[in-house]
């Protein structure tokens, strides 16, 4: 960690963010609005840091995944999403009434080398 010009003038450090985004979601999945709110950072910077909350969780041999959410509507299942950001509307029925997904880190412990 020897990189640490990472930090906008936001008051909280971005690399602060993203530590304690990793530590609040092993204690307890949460939506990104949760998240937003714990932080006190808006939902959509939440959307944004996933990404780099997803590598720094690799470092330290985390994980960040969404849980399986669905859509209010019809029930249809997301369960294998790629992208991390909540979906606007419902592959199924086009509702745009879809449950925020809840983020989670775990420990890859099985060390699954690059596994996309
Ligand atoms: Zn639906």
């Amino acid at each position: 960690m020897a990189r640490g010009a990472e930090t906008d003038d936001v008051g909280i450090g971005m690399e602060t963010v993203r530590k304690k985004m990793i530590d609040l979601l092993m204690e307890i999945p949460m939506t990104a609005r949760q998240l937003s709110q714990v932080l006190g950072i808006r939902e959509r910077d939440v959307y944004e840091h996933l990404p780099f909350v997803t590598r720094s969780a690799a470092a330290r041999g985390l994980k960040l995944v969404a849980l399986p959410f669905s859509c209010m509507a019809c029930g249809y299942q997301f369960r294998e999403r790629k992208r991390l950001d909540r979906p606007g509307r419902c592959p199924s029925c086009k509702s745009g009434h879809v449950e925020e997904p809840r983020y989670t880190v775990r420990r890859s412990s099985n060390g699954e080398p690059g596994h996309r």
